[in-house]
């Protein structure tokens, strides 16, 4: 796009005052600095984490006023006078992880979510619910020309961020893992990504809906925690010799499966912390932990190479997001039956609508 057709306003969805709700209304589009590259975000998924932020959940301050959002799918339109990994009109993603110094200990070690000076779209910087947004290039996620950039924008969180996750449990082609709230949208994800692994799944969450959705995309066993009256029994009695999954990605946005993972879990298996519900601990007894050996750790989005992996697997035809569309002009209603725990994958909304 040339520089005469980018807007100077824009649409955008925007959280004036911790609590919400967002207000619908036009803001400046702003220009790229040298190493920024301008994208025209097209769709954006909605992950629970702009809730969060929007709720002000976690103990760490978000930009004020802020534009959510770390799930954009999109058009680069302009590239700052440093940037040459990326051109106008590739496509383009912008993630949770907006930019990171790329010198610190962790950056040099490929663990650029950990670096200190990171920049977190739709949290410390504006993200994508709006229809212009900045990345730094180093960043930015390359999406295939073959993808439909409204079915591939989920992958942008929630497929890095469970790939990854799955990638820490240690979890071998032909183990199980348990994942706990795979009906939602990092769930969904990582139902598939679980399967194109070669692991088997016993999906978790609550509802008939969701419990469809998780056999139709591969799980091999629905444990309702709603209907359950023994969740640890029943997820071990899911396992064909009893003794649980051999990993456990925690997704789900309440603290009482966090309590309950290392019960099920096999020996010398790991329970994945993923999920991050506000004010939560986690608790495990010493002495289970200590002579099963069970692993408890924790898993933040992913790098560079994880998030071209992910892509690559979407890209393959192995990742079927389960989605619905919805205009950014409706965001408010999305987090409404998000908060009850009614959407079954995820919501992207349209930027032009
Ligand atoms: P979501 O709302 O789409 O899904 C959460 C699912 O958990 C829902 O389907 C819900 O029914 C289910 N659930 C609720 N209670 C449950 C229980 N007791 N047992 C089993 N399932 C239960 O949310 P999402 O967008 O998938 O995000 C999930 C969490 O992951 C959020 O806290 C988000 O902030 C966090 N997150 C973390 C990272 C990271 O890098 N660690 C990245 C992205 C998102
Ligand atoms: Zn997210």
């Amino acid at each position: 796009m040339a520089d005469d057709k980018i807007p100077t306003e824009q649409w955008a969805q925007v959280v004036e005052e911790t609590g919400g709700p967002v207000v619908y209304k036009k803001i400046p589009v702003q220009k790229p600095g040298p190493d920024e590259v301008l994208v025209n975000v097209k769709y954006s998924g909605v992950c629970h984490t702009d809730l969060h932020a929007m709720m002000g959940d976690w103990p760490l301050a978000t930009k004020k006023p802020l534009v959510g959002g770390h799930e954009g799918a999109g058009v680069v339109v302009a590239c700052g006078s440093m940037v040459n990994n990326l051109k106008v009109g590739d496509y383009a993603g912008i993630k949770w992880l907006n930019g990171s110094c790329l010198n610190c200990p962790y950056c040099e070690n490929a663990d650029e979510p950990l670096c200190q000076g990171a920049l977190l779209s739709g949290y410390t910087v504006d993200g994508t619910f709006q229809q212009y947004a900045i990345a730094k290039a180093a960043h930015v996620a390359h999406i295939p020309r073959n993808c439909d950039l409204e079915a591939v924008a989920p992958i942008l969180c929630a497929g890095i961020t469970v790939y990854k996750g799955l990638k820490e449990s240690g979890a071998r082609p032909g183990q199980m893992v348990a994942i706990v709230g795979a009906g939602g949208g990092l769930g969904s994800c990582a139902v598939q990504y679980a399967k194109a692994m070669g692991l088997h799944v016993i999906a978790i969450d609550g509802g008939d809906e969701k419990g469809e959705l998780c056999k139709r995309i591969g799980a091999a066993v629905y444990v309702d925690f709603l209907k359950s009256k023994d969740l640890v029994a029943d997820v071990k009695s899911n396992t064909p010799d009893g003794l649980g999954p051999h990993a456990v990605l925690l997704l789900a946005v309440q603290e009482k499966p966090f309590q309950q993972a290392s019960e099920y879990v096999r020996s010398r298996g790991s329970v994945v912390c993923i999920g991050l519900p506000a004010g939560a601990y986690l608790r495990a007894p010493v002495f289970d932990t200590v002579v099963r050996m069970i692993s408890i750790k924790g898993s933040y989005v992913g790098n560079r190479v994880d998030t071209a992996e992910a892509l690559d697997f979407y890209a393959r035809g192995l990742i079927k997001v389960p989605y619905k569309s919805i205009g950014l002009s409706k965001l408010q209603d999305v987090y409404t039956l998000m908060r009850e725990n009614k959407i079954v994958g995820r919501y992207v909304v349209d930027t032009s609508k």
